[in-house]
């Protein structure tokens, strides 16, 4: 199993009263393309941190190839897994080919030189990400939609098996919310590489990938197939809105409309 969670128990402190993760048990297998949904305080960029290591769990434990993250270190983890926070800011004003270039660091020697095959590398992901025309611009002075490509792109001149991203669509238009949505489909099918996207959009969830979660309160509410998933009555239960789904399976798609309260 690429990722297995088992057992997970989690607090951010030892009151009671604090958000806390409970029973997560939760695989991954290689080639999975898994969106994560939840109302906002679930749990999802938790369960994130979880698998990165970043916090550590009470109890349970987090293996990545049947090896526990103990067992690996940074640069051997960041060569497994690559991350897209959330909040992709910069105070300083890198550009966006340095931005890129960072994600090579688990392969750079010890005076952090860089060679000829790295930068292939980090033009080829601007390339693939359609940003190799704003590389010298600053991080700063690109729009959103550019910004986050530049960050997937980061994620991808790390080379890992597994990408976690954390709603990457936000704050994105339409066009470029599908076209993120896109990439990682892309990146799914052509290089193998496991997807872990966290969204709020059940329409985009609905639109990509197979495997959805549902997190509500710090639990997984449910781990599904998308069509046995994302059904009116989950919704309701899980986002406490009512809604009209409409499943076309025949094109692998789910098309979500919420329905305001006083139609209800
Ligand atoms: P989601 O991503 O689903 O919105 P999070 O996993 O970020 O939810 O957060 C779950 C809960 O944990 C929230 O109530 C949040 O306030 C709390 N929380 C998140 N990070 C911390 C932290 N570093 N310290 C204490 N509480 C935190
Ligand atoms: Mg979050």
């Amino acid at each position: 199993m690429l990722i297995s969670l088992s057992n997970i128990n989690f607090s951010y402190s030892h009151k009671d009263e604090e958000f806390s993760l409970a029973d997560v048990n939760l695989e991954i297998e290689k080639g999975d393309f898994v969106t994560i949904l939840g109302p906002n305080g679930s749990g999802k960029s938790t369960l994130l941190k979880l698998i990165l290591g970043l916090v550590n769990p009470a109890s349970g434990s987090v293996n990545i190839d049947n090896v526990g993250l103990k067992g690996y270190t940074r640069t051997e983890l960041a060569k497994k897994i690559a991350f897209v926070p959330q909040d992709n800011y910069s105070v300083y004003p890198f550009s966006v080919f340095e931005i890129v270039m960072m994600g090579r660091f688990p392969y750079l020697n010890f005076l952090g030189a860089e060679k000829k095959k790295d930068i292939d590398k980090v033009k080829s992901a601007l390339s693939l990400l359609g940003i190799s025309h704003i590389q010298n611009k600053g991080i700063n002075e690109i729009s959103g939609g550019e910004a986050q490509r530049a960050f997937i792109a980061r994620a991808l001149v790390q080379e890992p098996e597994i990408m976690l991203l954390d709603e990457p669509n936000a704050h994105l238009d339409f066009e470029h919310q599908l076209s993120i949505f896109e990439t990682l489909q892309e990146l799914n099918r052509n290089k193998n590489i496991t997807i872990i996207v966290v969204s709020h959009d059940l329409n985009l969830a609905g639109c990509y990938g197979t495997r959805c979660i549902f997190m509500k309160e710090g639990r997984i509410f449910s781990d599904d197939n998308k069509f046995n998933l994302i059904t009116e009555e989950n919704i309701l239960k899980v986002f406490n809105v009512h809604s009209k789904v409409i499943a076309d399976s025949k094109n692998n798609i789910i098309n979500v409309a919420l329905i305001p309260n006083k139609l209800n």
